[in-house]
Parts: C-alpha cells; structure tokens; sequence
C-alpha cells in the first residue's frame, strides 16, 4: 500500500472509529438524561405526542360511546320539542316555536359504533376470514376469550415519529440502513447515529428484530424489523412477536408498530392488520405477558388502515366483560 493510501486508510479509521464511539457516547448519554432535557433534542421539537395522551382502545371506545349517547338524547330531545311544537299548532295554523325548528336542522351523528356490528351475514370477506381465524386461535393457542385486554392496546393516529414512547417499531429492510417509507421518516428524526449503530448490527433477516437508541427521537429506542415483501403470514408475525420480545428483555413497558409490509412490501392491508392483531392478542396472553408491559399501539398512517382497524379491533380486543361475538 503506498503512502497516500495508507494515509486515506488511517483517516477513514479514524473518522469510523470516532463515529463509533460517538454513537455509544451519545446514546449512552441521551438515554441518561431527564426527559424534560431530552426534549431539546428531538427533531419534531414541540410536536411529539406523549404515550400518556394516546388513550387506550377502551376509553377510546367508551368515549365513542358516549358522544354517540349523547347525540341520540340530543337528537330525541329534539323530536321531543319538536313534537311539542307540533301540538302548539296555534288557530292559525303557525307554529309558536320557530327556534326549535331551527335547531332540528343541526346535524346528529347516527354511526353506530363497530362493537355493535355483529351481523355476520353482511360481514365482508375479511371481516369473516379474521373471526375463523381468531376461533382457531382461541382453540389453539388456548386463548382466553373472556380476558379484556382492550387497555393493553391503542391506536394513533399520526407520524410515528412524534410519539414520546420506550419504543417505535421500524419497518426496516435488511440492511437497517434506511430506506423510504416510515424507515425513511425515522432515519431522518433520529439522526446519523441511528444509521453508525444500525451498521454494527450486520443488516436482520426477515421476520427478526434488532435494538438501537432513539437518539433525536421521541421515542427512546427504534425496534428495527424487517416485514415479508408480499403475503406471508408467519413471517409478518414473527416481526410483532421479535419486536415485543425485544420490549421486554429491556424491561421496556410501551411500544408502537407502523403497518410493517404494507407499504412498498405490498402486503394487502386487510390481511396484514389481522396477523397484527391476532399476533399481538397470542403474545399479551402468553406468559403473562400483558402484566408486564403497559401499552401497544398502532400507528395508523393511512385513513384506510384506520378504516380497517376500526373494524377489526373490537372482533379480537372486545370492550367490556363480553367476548367478541364470532
Ligand atoms: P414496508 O416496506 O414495510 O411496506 P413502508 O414504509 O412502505 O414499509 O410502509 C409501512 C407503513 O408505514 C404504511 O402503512 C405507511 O403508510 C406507513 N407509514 C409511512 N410513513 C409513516 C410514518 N411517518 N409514521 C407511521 N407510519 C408511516
């Protein structure tokens, strides 16, 4: 190796050598500070979310139902009145109170809550596939239909990475290295320690989940998994499982998933939210496992996905002494 060379080599040693020890530093140091000094270093500034404010699937169904309460006394006490009015036709033929016309007009909210929706036949395709599934779970996995687990889990959402949480999920590739996507976003929110650390971990097959620090992020670690590129289930549920395994060999207690796989991996959405859902439900009633940690959520991107969701949650996180009507 001649002069020059050897001169290029040292440099880059070098520049990689203090990289290395920057992220161990670095990390080591941000995850040692208060949470109100790790607040200065967050790339969203101002905007994260903190997990306190993200409601659990059941205080987020109960307050549904009770706008939805509400909107139906409203919407009787209008007929009511209106009812009155009816009768206080006067000579006439006027009605004396116009005020009360004027507020039937205000628009009431009739959506019924999807806990209510238990008309099987009407049921689409996936909505049926995700009940057979998860009665051959109950049978299998001796699952306890009767447990609520509806506050282990909530849904957000938004950007995952504004969540002020232990943990955020990446739906990384093989290299951890980044990519687009949500893997994009959270490179970009942590910083250039993420990617020197993520070199350390010599890329992650499939279905698998490695640790690293959150650096500029809310969040105060990134799970890195890498989802299936296409339908397949197994492998989409070992990424749940890896990542919420990860969570508690740190003895971490909260942790958000994006949708893995159904972006750029073409995963169809339907599909991937029932081996989330059912994966998770296993993992929470093995072992235990839902004593241990506080909080999984769903972080929901896309108003599809929320659309989903919204359906499938109450058949395998039932609110309320009730299991799921399957
Ligand atoms: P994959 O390669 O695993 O398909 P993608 O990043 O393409 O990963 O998509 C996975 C999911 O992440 C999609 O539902 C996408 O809408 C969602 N997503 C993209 N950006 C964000 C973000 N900032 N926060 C949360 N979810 C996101």
């Amino acid at each position: 190796m001649g002069i020059f060379w050897w001169h290029i080599y040292l440099y880059m040693g070098n520049i990689l050598g203090q990289n290395m020890k920057d992220w161990k530093v670095e990390k080591a140091r941000i995850l040692a500070l208060t949470v109100e000094e790790r607040r200065k270093l967050y790339t969203c500034r101002e905007e994260f979310v903190k997990i306190e404010n993200v409601p659990t699937w059941a205080e987020q169904v109960k307050s549904e139902e009770e706008k939805q309460v509400n909107s139906e006394e409203e919407k009787k006490t209008v007929e009511d009145d209106e009812k009155n009015c009816a009768e206080n036709v006067d000579v006439g033929g006027e009605k004396s109170c116009d005020s009360v016309k004027d507020d039937a007009t205000t628009p009431t909210c009739d959506v019924k809550t999807d806990t209510e929706s238990t008309a099987v036949e009407n049921d689409p395709d996936w909505i049926k596939q995700l009940k057979a599934d998860f009665v051959k779970d109950i049978e299998e996995f001796k699952l306890d239909a009767k447990l609520n687990l509806s506050s282990k889990v909530s849904v957000f959402v938004g950007d995952i990475t504004k969540l002020e949480i232990d943990g955020i999920v990446n739906a990384a590739n093989n290299s951890l290295l980044g990519g687009g996507g949500v893997d994009g976003a959270i490179h970009r929110a942590a910083g250039k320690l993420l990617y020197l650390e993520n070199k350390t971990h010599d890329g992650c097959d499939d279905g698998e989940a490695k640790l690293s620090g959150g650096y500029h992020l809310p969040a105060k670690y990134v799970v890195s998994t890498v989802g299936p590129r296409g339908e397949h289930p197994d492998v989409l549920s070992r990424c749940y499982t890896s990542c919420l395994t990860l969570l508690l060999e740190k003895s971490l207690k909260n942790i958000a998933f994006p949708c893995i796989s159904t972006g750029v991996y073409g995963y169809p959405n339907t599909a991937a939210c029932n081996v989330a859902l059912r994966s998770v439900r296993r993992w929470l009633e093995e072992e235990g496992n839902h004593e241990k940690i506080d909080k999984v959520v769903f972080c929901l991107f896309l108003q599809k996905d929320q659309d989903i969701y919204k359906k499938m949650l109450p058949i395998v996180f039932p609110v309320g002494p009730q299991p799921a009507k399957l």
